[in-house]
């Protein structure tokens, strides 16, 4: 069976403006140029998988119920800019409250997992994230291309 390529997108910092523990629609401000990003991704045949880190779970500062109703909602909004994305994973760990945990960034679980769903090429795919735990995440699945996003998107 063929082979999907995949942009691993993190979420807060890459697809939002990270405001710290974001739960909210009026916490989502959707960084510049990520829509046209994504019909571009969607153009060139790469799925798009969101991976994130929600520590505010193991915290208390929102619940599950929560993240996924703002998840509905951003997926509505990638829908709606016809680049819909194909899934998301989440990590509600946090390492001091709920103890040590495959899937927090840098551990590769998450992406892993996506690939093992999705039938995804590690190899072919791109990865962008905000901070370094995040390509120490896609190096250890064996992503193909990690960039760091401070601003600008990368090229492909
Ligand atoms: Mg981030
Ligand atoms: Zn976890």
């Amino acid at each position: 069976m063929r082979k999907h390529k995949a942009l691993f997108l993190d979420r807060d910092g890459v697809i939002n403006i990270d405001t710290t523990h974001a739960y909210r629609r009026e916490d989502i401000i959707f960084t510049d140029g990520l829509f046209d990003v994504c019909r571009r991704a969607h153009a060139h045949d790469y799925k798009i998988i969101v991976v994130t880190n929600q520590a505010g779970i193991a915290r208390g500062l929102y619940d599950e119920t929560q993240f996924y109703a703002l998840m509905r909602w951003m997926g509505e909004r990638f829908m709606q800019e016809g680049c819909a994305w194909t899934d998301y994973y989440f990590c509600p760990h946090h390492p001091d409250i709920t103890g040590p945990c495959d899937c927090r960034k840098p551990k590769p679980g998450m992406i892993l997992r996506a690939i093992a769903d999705w039938n995804i090429d590690p190899s072919a795919s791109l990865l962008i994230g905000d901070n370094q735990t995040d390509l120490e995440a896609g190096k250890a699945a064996g992503v193909g291309r990690l960039e760091l996003f401070k601003g600008q998107w990368p090229r492909f």
